[in-house]
């Protein structure tokens, strides 16, 4: 019998005595220049995608992670998004959430070309709409990918892995500069923002710089299982539209039209939409 631990030791951590232990039926493992991917087979989660010893994806609770990340912000977007990127996400759910609202292109920038062959051959629910014909794949450094860019992007998601390595640079002041000037006027920036309760600091953090940046920053709430603490959280930044004053008739129209063209979405609906920017009294931002 084989058991996986994630061990929460990593660089931002506040909980370093504990982790997650996930009994495994089957393990693959390779090594990229970037970093080592691993691919479990387990028992109560199905096939679950760990980079660097942190868990990524896995087919149980992938959908929370995917829906959260894309339709808060799409919606708020409000209108048929032209060009959309993606920073990260190779194992592809967030691409399948966006194309869900049918935009004209997507841009989906990692930098680990491995990572999407993997999910391509390992994780197909996950990475089914990777080869629709309006996703371009560029294998390259999303910080690098967005700098120059001016007034080009409806919406901009970064699906990043924790901040060490190759992700780090996706969480500072300079590259969130980039993202403004890369967006349109009405555009929206959404990224993941660690736990709140696990990684309180580099939540924290997230949330200021972008403050530092945009006019209006909303971090917001979701629960995965599989995440340290089970507490996540991402924040949407834009230059002018909030997402908490969607009209609410509006929103649950364009819903159910999205549901009617692609399925039942799992997790996110409109009352989850203006809940999910609740956020409890000791998540701080200030001092
Ligand atoms: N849902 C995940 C989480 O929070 O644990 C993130 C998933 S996704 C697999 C993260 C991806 O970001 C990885 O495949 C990694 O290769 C990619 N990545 C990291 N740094 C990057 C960068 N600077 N540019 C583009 N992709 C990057």
């Amino acid at each position: 019998m084989l058991w996986f631990t994630e061990y929460y030791t990593g660089e931002g951590m506040d909980l370093k005595g504990t982790g997650l232990t996930i009994k495994v039926k089957n393990a693959v493992t390779t090594k990229t220049p970037f970093q080592e991917i691993m691919l479990l087979d387990t028992e109560d989660f199905g096939k679950m995608l760990v980079l660097d010893g942190a868990i990524q994806t896995t087919e149980k609770d992938e959908f929370v992670y995917h829906e959260m990340i894309v339709h808060p912000a799409l919606f708020t977007l409000g209108r048929k998004p032209e060009r959309v990127l993606v920073i990260g996400g190779g194992d592809g759910g967030t691409v399948r959430e966006v194309v869900k609202h049918n935009p004209e292109k997507v841009e989906m920038v990692e930098i680990d070309r491995e990572v999407v062959e993997f999910a391509k051959r390992e994780l197909p629910t996950i990475s089914c709409a990777l080869s629709d014909e309006r996703v371009e794949l560029i294998f390259d450094d999303g910080r690098e990918y967005v700098r120059g860019k001016e007034n080009i992007y409806d919406v901009i998601i970064v699906d990043c892995s924790d901040p060490v390595g190759p992700s780090k640079v996706l969480y500072e002041e300079e590259f969130y500069r980039d993202a403004f000037k890369a967006l349109k006027d009405d555009g929206i920036f959404v990224t993941q923002s660690e736990s709140p309760f696990a990684q309180s600091k580099v939540h924290r953090m997230v949330v200021r710089e972008l403050q530092k940046v945009f006019p209006v920053v909303r971090p917001y709430l979701a629960f995965i299982p599989t995440y340290p603490s089970g507490m996540w959280s991402f924040t949407i930044a834009s230059k002018v539209i909030d997402p908490l004053t969607l009209n609410p008739e509006e929103l649950s129209g364009r819903v159910s039209d999205l549901e009617n063209s692609s399925g039942k979405l799992k997790y996110y609906n409109p009352r989850i939409h203006y809940g999910a920017f609740a956020i409890p009294n000791f998540i701080y931002y200030e001092g």
